[in-house]
């Protein structure tokens, strides 16, 4: 498909963006991840980032095919397992993109003096928002559009990932490149490529997010069942 230049904020109104997306969305269906970044790194340039959870860097590696020195963009909640810690500090050495590090306004010692501790227990939709959600929507302020890792294999709730959609909360294009991928095809491309991935997926997690909020999954559970396992909660909210 063709692709249209977006210089900046101004010229890109809401109404054109949404527009654009959701005619993209349509037209890249059955494009290759890599063709859906390149219309995206073509369209956005500098205002296009992709956001990692450092679960692997799969989006972050194909992104960086498409544009050398893309902008990465990682939430540190402050409860990340050190593994987690490590594949972006990697990522950062190895990889020809650029890594931001967002952190909430709170540190886990100052959230605890005002909230309580293990607020994660007793009020995660709070403790997302203020950890997650705040923080990625302030980073995300200078971008018109981000690409996510969501596949729609990964749970119910993602079925209908589109590979480029509007992002009502944000008035943002989201692009999932890999959304119509397999876990199969996930392990292809980090075997082929060499891509890091967290070393915790090779010990029993299907998922990772905050360590208090993440287990290891038992036989037969979708990869994201790991995740505030034994909660309604299914999503951090930043997706929602
Ligand atoms: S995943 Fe858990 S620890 Fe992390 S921000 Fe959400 S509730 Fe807090």
């Amino acid at each position: 498909m063709t692709t249209t230049q977006i210089s900046s904020d101004t010229d890109a109104h809401t109404e054109e963006l949404k527009a654009l997306a959701e005619r993209a969305g349509r037209d890249l269906e059955d494009a290759s991840a890599l063709e859906i970044l390149q219309w995206a790194t073509d369209t956005f340039g500098k205002k296009f980032c992709v956001t990692s959870s450092m679960e692997d860097a799969v989006v972050a590696h194909l992104a960086s095919r498409a544009m050398p020195g893309v902008d990465v963009v990682f939430l540190d909640t402050g409860y990340h397992f050190e593994e987690t810690i490590g594949t972006r500090d990697a990522v950062e050495a190895v990889m020809d993109v650029n890594v931001i590090t967002l952190t909430p306004r709170q540190t886990v010692a100052e959230q605890d003096a005002e909230f309580g501790p293990r607020l994660f227990e007793r009020d995660p939709d709070l403790c997302c928002a203020m950890r997650k959600v705040k923080p990625l929507e302030e980073g995300l302020t200078q971008y018109a559009a981000w690409a996510t890792g969501l596949r729609r294999d990964e749970s119910p709730t993602r079925a209908n990932t589109p590979v480029v959609g509007w992002d009502e909360k944000r008035r943002k294009v989201k692009v999932s490149p890999i959304a119509r991928w397999t876990q199969d095809d996930v392990d292809a491309y980090v075997t082929e490529h060499g891509v890091l991935t967290n070393p915790l997926l090779m010990d029993g997690y299907g998922s990772v997010g905050c360590a208090p909020c993440t287990r290891r999954l038992l036989e037969g559970e979708d990869a994201r069942a790991g995740r505030w396992a034994g909660r309604a909660k299914t999503e951090c909210g930043l997706h929602g």
